[in-house]
């Protein structure tokens, strides 16, 4: 037996006002009040049959008829809810167990009076069978109310105070111990109705508990859904979530849907980013460029982030290479808009690769496999340009895939030679200096160009080594020239940012044993504008160690000469692209020849590169040049014959035909 603690506890559970609980006292009673009534209404029945002409009519008839009436509507409508139990909204189920509350203790309560008014009129006979129609009443109307302990206990009390008072009133000893029994009888009820109740409400309780739970794992299981497939950063899918997508789109082309692309977006640069704006810049523009992307692609295909500076992108119902090419066009411009941080905006260029899925039974992980190397192709041609994958492009990457390899081997065994191509006075065909060109064949890959395999040292993290093995060979090779000959050295777009490069290269010359002062280092103009500060940084190492800065390609980037004039430079390059035109448009021949003049205002040195023939030495002399390099005075040579030519006659740069006349 329960402790009162616990059944006052228990019974105040009733006011707690949890829907779940609401819905089990609603489907108890829809379950067991139909019975209830069909007992309540036979009672009624056969105390009407029993009583009438032997009492008053308003007893026998008047009253019970309606009762029986109501009890009949009742019971109708719970049955009629048996078929939609499932579907009943919490506030009519609320206003059904109020109306029980309200009407079942009513029920019983008149139902008493009623018998205890009949009673009057016979004999004891007649009032056991009152009793025992009260009672029957009143404990089943109290038991299938039971999950509404106070209604239920509350209709057990009002049935029996009318039956005690008449039994206890009545003079005989029977009846008062029948009353006696009566009262122990509806304790031990009472006691009953709560135990019952105890264990419907541990019983609903626990359910409560198991459907939370269950919610908890959903949503847990939601959750790690989340973790699992979304970008934390930007809320875009992530590298698991776009493999997820994809693979369902591969598993749909099987059933006969169109071809689909798949491209990765990498942004350029995004490290200078980090490195300027700090990482709350860099996420910024990472947000920045999930947001753009999804609302470009919005309706077209999915976008995802891969990781760090990559972006996925899904391009649905498409195979054309055109098109796709047409829409990386455009998600290039929508990255190039300038992108807005707390205090400043920053401006960023993106470079895309694709692979297309035809059928050609391709798996996610091959898609965005080709989509990777397309965009390596892209990032490797200049950058800020779309690829698609085809078989040439998986040929181009092999072979500079290969070409890294070998490069790696070539630099360990030393393969990679150094050229020298001279420089000349063109007016007096005397030699001033020459340029140090890399060459570099291999038996199999055959004779690879300087800029194929400087731009994938740069790629690969192998410039550092190769540049100073071979300023190490010039430098040995420059040493034996006559000291008034100076040795020209390219200098890699990646180096002149390095911090510690300009001295690394200071110190192999002071190991050769070469004079500083004969080096002159060409460096491109897009080199130093990548990052001024870095490079005015390496520029000022090399010119304090005596070293001179040659501008090299000059006209082929977007610097003014304006620009180039705060630079520490003593040497401008005139690109080939401007001497192969020197003779046939006039534009480019007054360009020239007001670069030449600019020079020898600002006291700066300025070499033609390219010059192949007769017409273009003579056109550069005539705009006032003085310094020539190109196949019309010598192809880069051996070390070998560099020492031949810079040991022979000062006039025998010129071409024969000229050397009279100069
Ligand atoms: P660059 O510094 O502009 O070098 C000049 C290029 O033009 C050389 O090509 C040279 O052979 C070529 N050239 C010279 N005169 C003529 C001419 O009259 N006609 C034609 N058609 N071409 C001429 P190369 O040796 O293939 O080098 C290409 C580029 O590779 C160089 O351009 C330079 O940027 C890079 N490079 C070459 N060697 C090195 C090196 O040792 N280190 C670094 N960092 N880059 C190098
Ligand atoms: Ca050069
Ligand atoms: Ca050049």
């Amino acid at each position: 037996m329960m402790k009162s603690k616990q059944l006052k506890s228990i019974l105040s559970k009733t006011s707690v006002n949890s829907n779940a609980l609401i819905v089990e006292q609603h489907k108890t009673l829809a379950a067991q009040l139909p019975t209830t009534y069909a007992v309540v209404i036979l009672t009624f029945i056969v105390f009407v049959l029993s009583y009438y002409g032997s009492a008053p009519n308003w007893i026998t008839l008047y009253v019970p008829i309606p009762f029986i009436l109501v009890s009949a509507a009742r019971m109708k409508y719970w049955l009629g809810l048996a078929s939609t139990i499932d579907d009943i909204p919490i506030e009519k189920r609320r206003a059904d167990i109020s109306s029980v509350i309200a009407f079942a203790p009513t029920l019983s309560f008149l139902f008493s009076v009623l018998a205890v008014a009949i009673a009057q009129y016979g004999g004891v006979h007649n009032r056991i069978e009152a009793i025992f129609l009260i009672w029957i009443v009143a404990f089943v109307t109290a038991f299938s109310i039971s999950c509404l302990p106070k209604a239920s206990i509350t209709t057990l009390i009002v049935s029996s105070v009318p039956l005690v008072g008449l039994l206890l009133s009545s003079g005989e000893g029977v009846l008062q111990l029948f009353a006696v029994t009566f009262l122990l009888l509806s304790a031990l009820v009472i006691r009953m109705l709560i135990t019952n109740y105890h264990s419907f409400y541990t019983l609903i309780q626990s359910r409560i508990v198991v459907d939370e739970k269950h919610r908890e794992a959903e949503l847990a299981r939601a959750e790690i859904t989340q973790i699992a497939f979304n970008d934390e950063l930007t809320g875009i899918v992530n590298r698991n979530g776009f493999y997820r997508i994809l693979n369902q789109k591969i598993a749909d082309a099987g059933q006969g849907n169109t071809g689909f692309a798949v491209g990765i977006l990498g942004l350029d640069g995004f490290k200078t980013i980090n490195d300027l704006y700090g990482y709350e810049g860099g996420d910024t523009v990472l947000q920045q460029t999930a947001f753009r992307l999804e609302r470009a692609m919005n309706g077209k295909g999915n976008v995802a982030r891969l990781g760090a500076d990559e972006f996925a992108i899904l391009i649905d119902d498409t195979n054309d290479v055109s098109a796709v090419e047409h829409l990386g066009d455009e998600l290039r411009e929508l990255i190039r808009s300038p992108f807005w941080l707390s205090h400043n905006s920053a401006m960023l260029t993106c470079s895309l690769g694709f692979s297309i899925f035809s059928n050609g039974g391709e798996t996610a992980h091959k898609l965005l496999e080709n989509a990777e190397q397309a965009l390596f192709l892209s990032k490797s041609s200049g950058r800020s340009t779309t690829s698609v994958y085809d078989q040439a492009l998986a040929e181009s990457v092999f072979r500079r895939s290969r070409i890294e390899q070998e490069l790696r081997l070539a630099i360990r065994d030393d393969q990679v030679d150094m050229y020298f191509q001279p420089i000349v006075d063109m007016n007096t065909g005397a030699l001033v200096s020459f340029e140090a060109l890399a060459r570099w064949t291999h038996e199999e890959l055959g004779f690879v160009t300087p800029d194929v395999f400087i731009d994938i040292a740069e790629q690969s993290g192998l410039i550092g080594d190769l540049t100073n093995n071979l300023l190490r060979k010039a430098a040995i090779t420059a040493k034996l020239w006559p000291a008034h000959i100076k040795l020209s050295f390219n200098l890699s777009a990646q180096q002149v940012t390095q911090p510690n490069a300009g001295l690394e290269l200071v110190s192999i010359l002071g190991d050769v044993g070469l004079n500083p002062n004969r080096v002159e280092m060409e460096i491109t103009e897009t080199a130093i504008m990548g990052d001024i500060d870095k490079a005015l940084l390496t520029l000022d190492n090399l010119k304090s160690a005596g070293i001179s800065i040659v501008l090299d390609d000059f006209g082929t980037g977007h610097s003014s000469l304006s620009q180039i004039r705060d630079l520490p430079l003593d040497k401008v390059k005139i690109d080939k692209c401007f001497i192969d035109h020197i003779c046939t448009d006039r534009k480019v021949n007054r360009i020239i020849r007001s670069v030449l003049s600019l020079c020898s205002d600002l006291g700066l040195a300025c070499v033609s590169e390219g010059i192949e023939t007769v017409e273009q030495y003579e056109a550069l002399l005539e705009c006032k040049g003085v310094l020539g390099q190109g196949y019309l005075f010598s192809r880069p040579v051996t070390p070998e014959k560099s020492l031949e030519m810079a040991t022979i006659d000062q006039r025998a740069m010129l071409p024969e035909a000229l050397s009279h006349s100069a």
